[in-house]
């Protein structure tokens, strides 16, 4: 999702595995497969091009059927013996963003990297990768048979001259939101400067609602590595720089949309230590960034507003939150008419009974709801127009929030910082004791 100018049946989902038991089915470990993804707006084909192992599975092992309808793909894995689901969650990669795009749609194909992560099976598992369609259903697209015995997967060592370190660490990984954040555009003289960026965006995060109060469970690390020069591509001011992992601005051809190309080699790298989501901090004083849901995100470092731009993109990234503007982006159709977004701050429905954030609904509210001074000064929750890059017949919870302004003042509005919440916990929760 391009940086500022991402349920149905959201309601009381309680992050639980449907029962599956980590260790009836993998080791602590966890198995990379490094993909490709070829096509345009007509057809793709997703293929696998790595398998590595990493040497931890760092995520939740008490979360492993993600409970959130989230991702335009989803990966599952099924015990080949029982032909039993054992792990599922979603998954977005650029591809999904590029082909809603004008070149995408006149039949110009791109190859774009992504990466899928399960946990390392005890024994053979299917590996299918499944497409959400324009009507949220699913469609597989690619089925792997993975062996945790096969000979292909690389066990490597991490790259020397890779140097990990902790800002905060609060405990047992399976249990902790782990953040990572990751140096592109840093030269060798510069890992100080990277340390001191990492932690000023960390500090921010977690003076703000809804991290301040759940930065118990969040662990935060970085990992440096050197660029041969310092900065980013800014293409459209013919401005290139060899960096670590081939960041650039002009993204999808949007000045301010900011990625970069070499998705696995990003992964590679943020594997030295234990990691639920990726932050890359891109060396710079150009505002911008951008975000890949479910994947990692981008920001800049040095632009009077480049915390608020990496709050905004881990919303994306770690939540699944649309973007609550207006317009501004290069995508066609991606949220198609008369089909309920599965992002959980933006709706097509105006039944108060139906709409997805209904236990947030102000009293007696009027929807459509209409954005006045009256209206967030109060903080309705209601149906506002606009969202998600439509002005007509798309809505959010409130009239601001942090998913649609640039505002430090603003926040999230309740409906993202419940998503958020609901996130960390899916990232932590321990099972139940028994009564
Ligand atoms: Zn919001």
């Amino acid at each position: 999702m391009a940086a500022l100018a991402c349920c149905q049946a959201q309601e009381a989902v309680t992050p639980k595995s449907e029962s599956v038991a980590f260790d009836d089915f993998f080791v602590d470990k966890a198995l990379r497969l490094e993909l490709y993804q070829c096509g345009d707006a007509r057809e793709m084909t997703t293929t696998l091009q790595t398998l590595a192992e990493e040497p931890c599975w760092p995520e939740n092992p008490n979360s492993l059927i993600m409970p959130f309808p989230y991702g335009k793909y989803s990966v599952k894995a099924w015990d080949a013996a029982s032909n039993r689901l054992v792990y599922a969650k979603g998954l977005d990669s650029l591809f999904a963003e590029y082909a809603t795009t004008k070149p995408a749609l006149s039949g110009t194909k791109r190859v774009i990297q992504t990466t899928a992560r399960i946990p390392m099976p005890k024994a053979a598992v299917k590996l299918t990768i499944e497409r959400r369609n324009g009507d949220n259903s699913l469609t597989t697209i690619m089925t792997e048979h993975l062996d945790p015995s096969d000979i292909r997967i690389r066990r490597e060592s991490p790259t020397k001259g890779d140097k990990p370190f902790e800002v905060q660490n609060k405990g047992d990984a399976h249990h902790c939101l782990d953040i990572v954040f990751l140096s592109e555009g840093y030269s060798a003289t510069q890992e100080d400067k990277f340390k001191a960026d990492v932690q000023k965006m960390s500090d921010y995060l977690l003076s703000v609602a809804p991290y301040k109060g759940l930065s118990d469970r969040i662990s935060v690390r970085g990992v440096f590595r050197a660029s041969e020069e310092s900065g980013t591509d800014l293409p459209h001011k013919g401005v290139f720089r060899n960096t670590a992992l081939n960041s650039s601005f002009n993204t999808l051809d949007i000045d301010r949309y900011l990625l970069l190309d070499d998705n696995h080699r990003m992964h590679q790298m943020a594997a030295a230590v234990p990691f639920d989501t990726i932050v890359v901090l891109v060396n710079s004083t150009t505002y911008g960034g951008g975000a890949i849901c479910l994947d990692y995100c981008v920001t800049t470092t040095d632009h009077p507003s480049s915390p608020m731009v990496f709050v905004h993109e881990l919303g994306h990234c770690l939540a699944y939150l649309a973007d609550e503007y207006v317009g501004n982006v290069s995508y066609n159709d991606i949220y198609p008419e008369g089909v309920e977004p599965v992002e959980p701050n933006i709706t097509r429905q105006l039944e108060p009974d139906k709409i997805k954030w209904k236990s947030f609904l102000s009293k007696d509210v009027t929807l459509p709801t209409k954005s006045s001074r009256e209206t967030r000064a109060e903080r309705t929750v209601g149906a506002f127009e606009g969202g998600g890059y439509l002005s007509k017949g798309m809505y959010r919870p409130q009239a601001g929030c942090w998913m649609g302004s640039a505002n430090p003042k603003e926040g999230f509005c309740v409906v993202c910082d419940d998503a958020i919440q609901r996130m960390i916990d899916f990232y932590t929760s321990k099972p139940e004791l028994p009564k």
